[in-house]
């Protein structure tokens, strides 16, 4: 074993380099406190690179709202502010129902826009085919159509994050990995890793698909549990062009995006694989997870009429990855409850990309400041106290929050 490069003691530890704790980490740094990154693979190389990189401002949770409207802000901004591009692209998006519950969906996701006075509204089939040509509309019961929705790359965004965070003097650690959470009375004092200890007086639990294994060998729970999700990236299609809207059928619970000339297609199947961390071996990463094209394939299945090209376009990429999802559908951001020093950026429920500028803001300002704004503790770990404590319960629970997400 070797100790070269562990710093003793650091005022903050953010254990994962992914979206959220590189955000985390670039944050802190922006600050000026003494952070260390560390990560047991390569630095943002695990599910946050394999994401579809769609963003969206809206959500019916005020703190939720406040925070993706920050970080659509903060994506559009990225390259002037970070010196770096994440490829951001404002297409626009366009969510289409076809029956009375999908119908339901669309006109509250309206109602939340136009409540947070996000520009939205409903468009004819026509006019949907003519934003995305790629797109048969057939005979919708609604179409919305929200103009600054977005996506970028999601590849660019963690790494970015993590070299901006060096830059700004945070220390960053790949290939180290947290064997253990330091505490003595009721509170952290650093992580040892399989390089040395680390000692500091607060520590960030970002570990992704392995948040609760992290938290769990301090004896502290953390509700979530990770889930595959997939998607594939056609060869070029003609026609297929970047600024055209990302389309959404309720329903179905699949996206469709450029990439690459081609479209990106991903989905919510009904019975997704869900991965016990504590299982996973030592060398794991989520290069090993197997994927199953066949879920995708079903899916399309479903949707064909809307995507005729996808039905024969020839499979480019397909790629997976194991985003957590918690029982209310909702991140988990803030205090650890039972370890005093201890926060956690994790639970994203397939959206943390999308939400890590402003989720790593507002952890940074909790964690220097013992406050943020917007307040974070309807996403505390707090809620769920004395709930699901059985895993079968909270297993269940989780894969509700996923299956079929957009009609939930
Ligand atoms: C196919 C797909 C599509 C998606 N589409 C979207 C989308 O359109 N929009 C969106 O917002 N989100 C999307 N997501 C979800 C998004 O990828 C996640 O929300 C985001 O990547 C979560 O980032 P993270 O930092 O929690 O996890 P990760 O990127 O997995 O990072 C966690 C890191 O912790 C490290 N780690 C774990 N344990 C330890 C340890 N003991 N010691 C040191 N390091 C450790 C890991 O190596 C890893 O690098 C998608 C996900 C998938 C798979």
């Amino acid at each position: 074993m070797s100790t070269a490069g562990v710093p003793p003691r650091a005022a903050a530890v953010v254990i994962g380099s992914g979206a959220l704790g590189s955000a985390t980490a670039y944050h802190l740094a922006r600050r000026a406190i003494d952070v260390v990154l560390l990560d047991q693979h390569a630095l943002g190389s695990q599910t946050s690179p394999r994401a579809a990189g769609l963003t969206s401002q809206a959500d019916p949770l005020p703190v939720l709202a406040r925070l993706r409207r920050e970080a659509c802000d903060a994506f559009a901004s990225f390259e002037a502010d970070m010196g770096r591009s994440i490829d951001y692209h404002r297409s626009g998006s366009l969510r289409a129902a076809y029956t009375d519950a999908g119908e339901r969906r669309v006109r509250e996701a309206l109602a939340t826009a136009e409540k947070l006075g996000i520009p939205a509204r409903l468009v004819l089939p026509a006019e949907a085919e003519r934003l995305a040509p790629h797109f048969r509309a057939g005979a919708p019961r609604a179409v919305l159509h929200v103009p600054d929705d977005g996506w970028l790359d999601p590849a660019r965004l963690a790494v970015a994050f993590a070299a901006r965070a060096a830059e700004l003097g945070a220390r960053t650690l790949p290939f180290t990995r947290v064997t253990g959470l330091l505490a003595g009375s009721g509170r952290v004092t650093g992580v040892a890793t399989d390089r040395g200890e680390i000692h500091a007086p607060a520590v960030v639990d970002a570990a992704g698909a392995w948040t609760a294994r992290v938290a769990a060998g301090a004896g502290v729970r953390v509700p979530l549990v990770p889930v595959r999700h997939q998607l594939l990236v056609t060869e070029p299609i003609a026609g297929v062009e970047p600024l055209q809207p990302i389309v959404r059928i309720v329903e179905a619970s699949v996206y469709v995006r450029h990439e690459q000339g081609g479209l990106l297609f991903g989905g919510y199947e009904d019975a997704p694989r869900v991965v016990d961390a504590a299982t996973l071996p030592p060398a794991f990463q989520i290069a090993d997870l197997p994927l199953d094209l066949s879920v995708l394939r079903a899916l399309i299945d479903e949707v064909g009429e809307h995507f005729p090209a996808l039905r024969t376009a020839r499979v480019a990429v397909h790629r997976g990855g194991l985003p957590t999802m918690t029982a209310d559908g909702r991140p988990l951001l803030g205090r650890v409850p039972g370890l005093e020093g201890l926060f956690v950026a994790s639970g994203c429920c397939v959206g943390g990309l999308g939400l890590s500028p402003a989720a790593g803001r507002a952890l940074a300002d909790l964690i220097v400041d013992g406050t943020s704004d917007p307040d974070l503790s309807p996403l505390s770990v707090e809620r769920f106290r004395g709930r699901l404590e059985d895993g079968a319960a909270l297993e269940a629970a989780c894969v509700a929050q996923y299956a079929r997400r957009y009609i939930r």
